[in-house]
């Protein structure tokens, strides 16, 4: 039986009510993200149905590890949000593995990002625009950021790979979903001096960030691969030892074949049926689930785009 999940909402500076468009009751108008498949202590989501319903995923994966294919590593490895960036996130940096590990902060954090939505003229930030590190520590010492960082246009279809070490930020009026690592490590290089409601600016991280920033990670590096796969469209934006993040766009009804153990299923357009084992299930935008080894024999049926992910 599949775990379907309860989203959490997190409120941000920079967050909106766009999430109403998948139909979630969010808290307030400044909720930047909707925790989708977290399995992460401070923001675990609710199991809706089967034996496990009301357990948090936290719980079922220590519990119940034959739903994973008895994996073992030893949290959850992924996490899905979909954020809503009514404004501007800071810019940020995560570390990798080893340095996480390093300095206590379990794994580091690579992502990777779907673009739902964005208005016209849209950016992000992507890498900085320098390849050499004391130069890079020169212009964030000197501010210089607005020559440091590098920007890119974006709109809604496009995908974004973000290894850690990768100089990041959403810019104002983008929708994404993304695919993480499941950490919460963040250095923080710059947030335009911003202040919260509490006249409070958030905390920078000059230093971590100079040690983890890699200055050769400048290009959105994946070439998105597309084929028919079982009579529906397939894209894989990404494979490899951190996640595969792929996209199902289905007409009428696919036999799915797991592509893992498990797997983690968004869906972000459309709506229809997921039937699993014989047992089905209404699905629609903003629906999130995971399909666990249990689970063998599955169709959907609908007219539907579907994000999935595996570690
Ligand atoms: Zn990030």
């Amino acid at each position: 039986m599949a775990l379907f999940l309860k989203p959490v909402f997190q409120e941000r500076i920079w967050g909106g009510s766009a999430l109403t468009q998948f139909n979630y009751d969010i808290p307030n108008d400044l909720t930047g993200e909707c925790w989708a498949i977290s399995a992460l202590p401070h923001g675990s989501n609710e199991i809706e149905n089967g034996p496990h319903q009301g357990k948090t995923l936290e719980q079922v994966w220590e519990e119940d590890k034959a739903l994973f294919g008895n994996d073992k590593r030893n949290k959850f490895p992924l996490l899905t949000k979909i954020l809503d960036a009514n404004d501007k996130l800071s810019v940020q940096v995560h570390p990798d593995d080893a340095y996480a590990q390093a300095h206590g902060e379990g794994y580091g954090k690579t992502e990777c990002w779907y673009i739902l939505d964005a208005k016209e003229d849209a950016e992000i930030i992507y890498g900085v625009n320098t390849d050499n590190q004391e130069e890079l520590e020169r212009m964030i010492d000197n501010k210089a950021f607005d020559a440091l960082f590098h920007k890119v246009k974006v709109k809604p279809g496009d995908f974004f790979y973000v290894p850690a070490g990768t100089v990041h930020a959403i810019g104002s009026g983008i929708m994404i979903l993304e695919t993480q690592q499941s950490s919460d490590t963040t250095y923080r290089i710059y947030d335009y001096d911003r202040k919260d409601k509490n006249g409070n600016t958030r905390e920078l991280h000059l230093e971590q960030s100079k040690a983890v920033i890699d200055v050769k990670q400048t290009n959105p590096n994946t070439t998105p691969k597309h084929e028919t796969r079982n009579g529906q469209a397939y894209t894989q934006f990404v494979s490899n030892t951190f996640f595969t993040v792929e996209k199902w766009d289905i007409e009428g009804e696919l036999t799915f074949e797991k592509p893992y153990e498990y797997c983690l299923v968004s869906v972000i357009e459309g709506s229809g049926e997921v039937i699993i084992d014989g047992e089905t299930n209404h699905i629609e935008k903003g629906t999130h689930f995971i399909i666990t080894s249990e689970d063998l024999d599955i169709t959907f049926k609908g007219d539907m785009s579907l994000i999935v992910s595996h570690p």
